[in-house]
């Protein structure tokens, strides 16, 4: 089963007005992705999603020129199935048969970053072959599933405090979702607004709805340390990137001064941040995004570490279907794993893209039994929003 090609098409979906948000990160004006897609000489082709940002709108340019000129070429001729060689061979370069022998990595360069997201979307694709031509789903590769449904958060809240208990309300009645995620941070303004709007979910959502809050990375520690002393009676799910990824000595402080699980991850890459994140003793739960961090196979490296330290899984799935389904997967594999993300922003990539819908019933979503990563391209979708 030789690799044939290796393509990746940037998708540019706008957002209509009424459909936008608005965060930290500005408007969001549309949602992008970079679509691989491998072929290889059985006729199997295998699809991934590489991200260049964590959230919803990138330019993908040098993403797609990374994945076609650079690690695409490496690939052409190799057996599709052999994961974990081609992860080395991608990760290593020229040293790859080093790491290979050895038993250790010899990176050239591109350790961290769109380098990375690049690996990300070709070893999902590669996953996807594997899957397809075995009609076996990922998860079953993966170790069998331990869940047939996954419990899911709606992830959303950017309302202002007079508005935020309604538009969660919203969220919740869309899929009967159990758990809520809302936005805190410097997209609110002053501390004082977050902290009022947290107050006003919690009073309007009532006892029996979990709430987890993100900040995206904005406060810095002193202010993180006290919001979570001032929303310490709101009974938060966890906190999640309440400094920014970079500061992971102080993203270790603010764990220390409170009881609110610290959650963070979907900036990070590869295993070796994760393993920053343990020695430091940062975070109560992992998130790392499949289509930024590594793939899959570094996806299983990362779950092991939180298995090893007692960390909770809770993959980043603002996303496409296939980063969707791919943390779908590994979530419902994982002996970590206890609930996914579901977007309620406006994702034409999670339910345009895919032939399959993604829906929510009493707040969990059935992990798919098809073959590979189980997502069907809309190739209509795919034609009409490319770029180039
Ligand atoms: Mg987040």
């Amino acid at each position: 089963m030789k690799i044939k090609s290796v393509t990746a098409i940037w998708l540019h979906v706008p957002i209509p007005e009424d459909r936008r948000h608005r965060s930290d990160f500005g408007t969001a004006e549309s949602f992008d992705s970079a679509l691989v897609r491998i072929e290889t000489s059985s006729g199997v082709i295998g699809y991934g999603e590489a991200k260049a940002q964590v959230g919803s709108a990138s330019t993908n340019h040098a993403l797609c020129a990374l994945i076609e000129q650079e690690l695409g070429p490496q690939l052409l001729g190799e057996d599709a199935r052999d994961i974990s060689r081609l992860w080395d061979v991608m990760y290593n370069g020229v040293r790859a048969h080093y790491a290979i022998e050895r038993g250790h990595v010899f990176p050239v360069l591109g350790r961290r970053g769109i380098t990375i997201s690049a690996i990300s979307g070709i070893d999902m694709a590669l996953w996807d072959i594997l899957g397809k031509s075995l009609g076996a789903p990922v998860w079953q590769l993966l170790g069998g599933t331990r869940h047939v449904r996954m419990p899911a958060y709606a992830s959303g809240g950017w309302a202002p405090a007079d508005r935020i208990a309604e538009e969660l309300h919203g969220f919740i009645e869309r899929g009967d979702f159990k758990a809520v995620k809302m936005r805190v941070g410097s997209g609110d303004g002053t501390l004082a607004h977050s902290i009022k709007r947290v107050h006003a979910a919690r009073v309007g959502l009532g006892e029996n709805i979990g709430i987890m809050c993100d900040a995206h990375g904005t406060f810095d520690v002193s202010e993180a340390k006290r919001f979570c002393r001032r929303v310490a009676d709101y009974d938060i799910g966890w906190l999640e990137e309440p400094v920014t990824a970079d500061n992971k000595a102080g993203l270790a402080e603010v764990r220390a001064s409170t009881d609110i699980p610290i959650a963070t991850g979907e900036s990070e890459f590869t295993r070796f941040a994760f393993r920053d994140l343990v020695d430091r003793r940062a975070a109560d739960i992992f998130q790392p995004d499949l289509s930024i961090a590594g793939g899959i196979s570094e996806g299983i490296k990362i779950e092991a570490l939180a298995a090893a330290y007692q960390i909770k899984l809770a993959p980043h799935l603002w996303g496409g279907a296939l980063t969707f389904a791919s943390g779908l997967h590994l979530a419902a594999v994982a002996s970590t794993g206890f609930i996914v993300e579901y977007s309620l922003g406006a994702n034409p990539m999670l339910h345009e893209l895919a032939e399959e819908d993604f829906l929510v019933e009493d707040g969990f979503i059935e992990v798919p039994r098809r073959p590979g990563l189980g997502v069907t391209i809309n190739q209509e979708f795919v034609d009409h929003y490319r770029v180039g």
